[in-house]
């Protein structure tokens, strides 16, 4: 039985994270930011925590809530979209939003939870896109979206100099049916959470992948 930590869990990928998990008899610690998200985790059976990400307050204090824990997977999931073009600036508080979630997040979170992963040699998997991809990016849709998961990628580059006994990845789902991916997009949240799931599995015994920007398949992606 391992113990997972899945970050942004109330719904969507994160959700189907807990949902499989438990299901594979795993122990799991998993977070929501109101009354609601929780519930939904108590009833599956994990352990549920309140963080928001973008709130310093709440994020910085993480690991006090984790008590010495030792962890064999921590999954990074939380995110918030925004498909504007590079033709509208964006508002203050809509960058700060986008890129303390999506970025500062993992950058507050891994320093405070590295310790009880490396315990494990675990894995840190932050959700990321290829549309973080400067190689993949076609378009000026979703600039500041883009420009977030960027810097998350970096951020796990960066991060696997930094803490050597953990595998950092940044992974993208696929276009995935969530409230974020919509109801057209052609891959159910449970094949993209079976596929995440099987690559982060794989990754302690394949070397080539430490600090690596992954489709979900395990697939490299350019940066
Ligand atoms: P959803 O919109 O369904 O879920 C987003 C999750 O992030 C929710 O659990 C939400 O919680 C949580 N969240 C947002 N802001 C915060 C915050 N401040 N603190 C804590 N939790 C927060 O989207 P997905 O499940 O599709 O997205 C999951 C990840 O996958 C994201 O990082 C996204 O960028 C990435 N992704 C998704 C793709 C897709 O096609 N779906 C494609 C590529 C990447 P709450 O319910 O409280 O709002």
């Amino acid at each position: 039985m391992n113990t997972v930590l899945v970050i942004g869990a109330s719904r969507g990928i994160g959700l189907e994270l807990v949902r499989q998990y438990r299901e594979a008899g795993d122990r799991v610690i998993a977070t929501a930011r109101d009354d609601a998200g929780l519930a939904t985790l108590r009833n599956l059976g994990a352990q549920a925590l309140r963080v928001d990400v973008a709130d310093p307050a709440s994020v910085s204090g993480f690991s006090w809530l984790l008590d010495g824990e030792k962890l064999d997977v921590a999954w990074y999931v939380a995110g918030v979209g925004d498909r504007a073009t590079t033709a509208s600036p964006p508002t203050r508080e809509k960058f700060d939003q986008l890129m303390h979630t999506n970025a500062m997040g993992p950058m507050m979170v891994l320093p405070q939870i590295a310790p009880m992963l490396a315990e494990r040699a675990g894995v840190f998997a932050a959700i990321s896109s290829h549309f973080g991809s400067f190689a993949l990016t076609e378009t000026g849709m979703a600039a500041l979206y883009r420009m977030s998961k960027t810097a998350l990628n970096m951020y796990i580059r960066c991060a696997q100099h930094d803490f050597p006994e953990v595998t950092c990845l940044a992974l993208h789902p696929g276009w995935v049916q969530t409230e974020m991916g919509g109801p057209q997009a052609p891959t159910s949240v449970a094949q993209s959470v079976a596929s995440l799931r099987s690559t982060v599995t794989r990754a302690p015994s394949t070397p080539a992948w430490r600090g690596a920007f992954l489709n979900h398949d395990g697939t490299p992606l350019p940066w």
